[in-house]
């Protein structure tokens, strides 16, 4: 296991536990998540190492990664998706209508499928291989990792880079973030959708709430430490939007997690009032935030 020291938003040393989560869906095993006494930033520690957090993705039920269409929440999963990929790249051509796009961690590359079909030229990040593959018959340029677009030219620029559902994972923080810097056009928009653990469906699952999932979440996000952390490396926070379908499918989950079985009514109505209880954007189960680099 890895202890992580410092806190990865604002480097101070004083935590407290928070949770302890199960990973209900892997390894069955239970992971503290903690909070930074300074800032409140929540993160899974201790962590797997580096070297095995691999092994902690090898499932089935990890649809993120596949295209099984078994069982019900498995088929309203890829239903609502393609409604989803559509205002996704609404949301980016309100900013930037055409160019380059890095869909980091793209997965199957569903939604650079998408790009693709609206004239983008696109790359994408996809560690596991085998999802890399259907990724890369979708159309787009993809790669095992960020090292070979370090050996591309200098002034190899993109005008948008997404991670939907991508950043609590990412292990290397520092060095990716700073990545995003260097490769992101002055002008461009850094797209990144997480879960939000201060949202209705959230306080209601607590250590059941399956968007903690633990070990593969490292980092629980909500407004003030994402804009916190991504402030740091000169990104300045210009839009926040709802993601009002995760209430309903992470609510299902998370049911299924603390009762044994899915009681659709009751994960429908917390899905539901996880959605209406929102005031802003930025309580919801997921949201999408839009950074801009600093001028
Ligand atoms: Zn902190």
């Amino acid at each position: 296991m890895k202890n992580i020291d410092s806190c990865p938003v604002c480097k101070a040393t004083t935590f407290k536990n928070s949770l302890t989560c199960k990973d209900y869906t892997v390894s069955q095993e239970q992971f503290a998540i903690v909070v930074c006494d300074s800032c409140g930033f929540k993160f899974t520690n201790p962590r797997p190492d580096d070297s095995v957090i691999g092994s902690y993705y090898k499932s089935e039920d990890y649809i993120s990664h596949s295209d099984t269409k078994k069982g019900l929440i498995s088929r309203l999963y890829h239903l609502v998706r393609n409604y989803t990929l559509n205002k996704k790249m609404g949301l980016i051509t309100k900013y930037v209508s055409r160019g380059t796009i890095l869909d980091y961690g793209c997965g199957t590359g569903m939604f650079l499928k998408t790009c693709v079909n609206n004239s983008w030229k696109c790359y994408g990040i996809e560690p596991d291989s085998d999802a890399l593959k259907l990724a890369t018959h979708n159309g787009a340029n993809v790669f095992p990792s960020k090292a070979v677009l370090n050996t591309f030219d200098a002034n190899f620029l993109f005008d948008a880079i997404t991670l939907w559902h991508v950043l609590e994972h990412v292990t290397d923080l520092d060095e990716t973030l700073n990545f995003f810097k260097a490769k992101l056009n002055s002008n461009g928009i850094l797209v990144i959708a997480v879960p939000n653990h201060t949202s209705f469906d959230a306080q209601y699952y607590k250590e059941f709430w399956a968007a903690y999932d633990v070990p593969r979440h490292l980092y629980h996000f909500h407004k003030d430490t994402v804009e916190k952390l991504l402030s740091n490396y000169g990104f300045k926070l210009v839009e926040t939007k709802p993601m009002k379908f995760d209430s309903f499918y992470v609510s299902m989950l998370s049911e299924k997690y603390k009762t044994g079985s899915i009681n659709y009514f009751t994960a429908f109505m917390n899905g539901l009032k996880s959605n209406l209880k929102a005031r802003s954007a930025a309580d919801y189960s997921s949201v999408i935030y839009v950074f801009k680099k600093k001028q």
